[in-house]
């Protein structure tokens, strides 16, 4: 019996007065087995990851490099204006509290290619451990955190689409070493009735290791909310990185458009 099923006052799960480690008063998943940021679901396993695959990968020709390391100029801040990040040795930087940086552009179904590394300078718990995040469209977090060493409601851990599914190993690099993701998105369909068609899914590599294969979304992410779609929701969008207040670094990133029209 879970711990709101007893009955019991206590909704959150917490290591010490900083770090939540789940939540219980949350809506329950559809599957019906946990609630959204449930602490008992089950920890994905620790892989080591082999050294350094996918990193410093050269953008195909057909790609477009979103970050080759020195300029913000295809970023613009979420609030407005320009990109409020750091450049500095190849590598962009999270200004803690500047906000989030978005694409100019806006994409459908994709490949993506991106590196990131955690702060050297180890501060926090849990989810307040080197977050960031690859936000699609702006609706669909992939969770980007330190989890090495760093328990975390697994539906939030690194690679998890935060709130719904966590990944199906952790991949984590020490923090300070560079890590990639690649990531396969495949857009949200809706019909002429402007119901969902196809679910948005994701399929991510972490470091060489798949962490999700096609895996549905149940709709946008959220903290501590059940996803729905909305039949006003796009099929395309911007990408965008999140600023949660620690100074993550991020570098070569590059984008492929994959065509995935209805195919006879
Ligand atoms: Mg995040």
């Amino acid at each position: 019996m879970g711990i709101a099923a007893a009955g019991l006052a206590v909704f959150s799960v917490k290591l010490s007065a900083e770090a939540v480690l789940g939540y219980k008063d949350t809506p329950l998943l559809p599957s019906g087995k946990w609630h959204v940021h449930d602490p008992d679901r089950p920890v994905p396993p620790v892989v080591t990851p082999g050294a350094a695959f996918s990193h410093g990968a050269q953008p195909p020709s057909d790609a477009t490099v979103l970050f080759d390391g020195t300029d913000l100029s295809k970023w613009k801040s979420a609030k407005t204006g320009d990109a409020p990040w750091k450049i500095q040795d190849g590598y962009m930087e999270v200004v803690p509290h500047s906000g989030n940086i978005l694409t100019k552009k806006d994409f459908g179904s994709f490949q993506l290619h991106l590196e990131w590394a955690e702060p050297e300078n180890v501060q926090g718990n849990s989810q307040e451990r080197g977050n960031s995040g690859v936000i699609i469209y702006g609706l669909y977090e992939i969770q980007v955190l330190d989890n090495y060493n760093n328990p975390t409601y697994p539906d939030g851990q690194c690679g998890s689409l935060y709130g719904q599914t966590p990944p199906l190993v952790n991949a984590c690099k020490k923090p300070g070493e560079w890590q990639s993701y690649d990531i396969i998105f495949e857009s949200p369909r809706w019909n002429k009735e402007k119901e969902l068609d196809r679910p948005a899914s994701a399929t991510v590599i972490q470091n060489g290791v798949v962490l999700h294969h096609k895996q549905a979304l149940i709709g946008p992410t959220g903290h501590k909310k059940l996803a729905t779609y909305k039949n006003t929701q796009a099929s395309t969008g911007p990408i965008e990185l999140q600023d949660h207040g620690n100074p993550l670094r991020f570098r070569n990133i590059w984008i492929r458009t994959i065509g995935d029209e209805e195919k006879p």
